[in-house]
């Protein structure tokens, strides 16, 4: 507003950039005038976005794998890629603070590509060390099915050699409103095209519509971890989560609960009959070798199975 937010047009229009910026960060679709401390905000966040830029092109990032066990035998089923910034003055950046603004830039794309093909390449090298066969899951944006998603992974599986049927993309349900039919429409082609798998992330945070969830091309549904961590004590996040079993069963999806950190989470889980178990209880995410050191140790297992008990 003219002229308590500034006396030259070049004024004004940075500082409606910062509202804009703020409006964005409250979620699109909203209104946001320009207070003073707003500048600062943008300020570290443009130096962030500039962070990041060079953090790729100075090879700042790598990847760190989760395992998920079988509930049933205890078996290693899957490992999950969780993306590391290792900047060297901020120090390890967590995914959750640069991820916002990598898919705001249009970074995700490029940052995307580089995690597939080296997760696929990864995966390869623990086969040459004679692992056994595991699901490998990469977590993948609503921004990335923007782009030429089919072919990009395409050209990757055929760079590393990983074949589609092991390769599992995790996406969340923000996609299907976020960018409405196209992001659907793109997952969809790419699964019958490649018949790689697909899993929900996060499932039950966000705008879960149950009459689309059976549109979906997915066969796993992976619930999120605050309804795990309340577990056993909070009935209606035991209740919640049993019925998320039961439902996803019934349409015909795979189950794994995200986040298990204690034994008792454990054991209610295996009793309401969930597939698979990933979180801290098992293991945290690692670096490749760590993975690799374990898989040569035999010691890839879940602690206690559920029919230890
Ligand atoms: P996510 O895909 O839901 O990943 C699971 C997150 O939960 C990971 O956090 C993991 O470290 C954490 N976690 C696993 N087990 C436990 C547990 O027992 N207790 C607790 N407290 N936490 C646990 P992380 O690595 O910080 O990643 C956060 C999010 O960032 C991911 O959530 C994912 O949405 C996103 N992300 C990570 N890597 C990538 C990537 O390569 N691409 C994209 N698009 N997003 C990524
Ligand atoms: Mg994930
Ligand atoms: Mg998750």
């Amino acid at each position: 507003l003219y002229p308590e937010d500034g006396q030259d047009s070049e004024t004004l229009l940075k500082n409606a950039d910062a509202a804009m910026y703020q409006a964005k960060n409250l979620g699109r679709n909203r209104l946001a005038y320009y207070a003073p401390g707003l500048t600062h905000e943008i300020q570290q966040r443009l130096e962030l976005e500039q962070d990041l830029r060079d953090g790729i092109w100075r090879k700042e990032f790598t990847l760190h794998y989760q395992p998920q066990f079988a509930s049933s035998d205890g078996r290693l089923v899957a490992v999950e890629a969780l993306l590391r910034w290792n900047h060297p003055q901020r120090g390890m950046v967590p995914p959750n603070e640069f991820i916002p603004i990598a898919e705001e830039t249009g970074l995700i794309g490029e940052l995307g590509c580089w995690v597939t093909e080296t997760a696929c390449n990864q995966a390869m090298q623990w086969r040459a060390e004679g692992s056994p066969m595991f699901t490998l899951a990469v977590n993948l944006s609503p921004y990335q099915l923007r782009g030429e998603c089919t072919e990009t992974l395409m050209a990757i599986l055929e760079r590393t050699g990983f074949d589609a049927e092991w390769f599992e993309f995790e996406v969340t349900e923000s996609l299907l409103i976020e960018e409405g039919g196209f992001a659907l429409q793109q997952l969809t082609e790419m699964r019958e095209r490649l018949g790689m798998k697909i899993a929900m992330d996060d499932f039950g945070t966000g705008h879960s519509s149950l009459g689309q969830l059976k549109c979906l091309p997915i066969g796993k549904l992976k619930i999120d971890r605050s309804f795990i961590s309340d577990l056993p004590g909070d009935a209606n996040d035991a209740a919640i989560v049993k019925a998320v079993i039961l439902m996803a069963h019934t349409l015909g999806l795979e189950v794994v609960a995200e986040g298990v950190e204690t034994r008792e989470q454990h054991r209610l889980l295996c009793q309401s009959g969930c597939d698979h178990l990933q979180g801290f209880l098992y293991g945290k995410p690692m670096p490749a070798e760590e993975i690799s050191r374990l898989l040569a140790d035999n010691q890839l297992r879940i602690i206690k199975t559920c029919s230890d008990h």
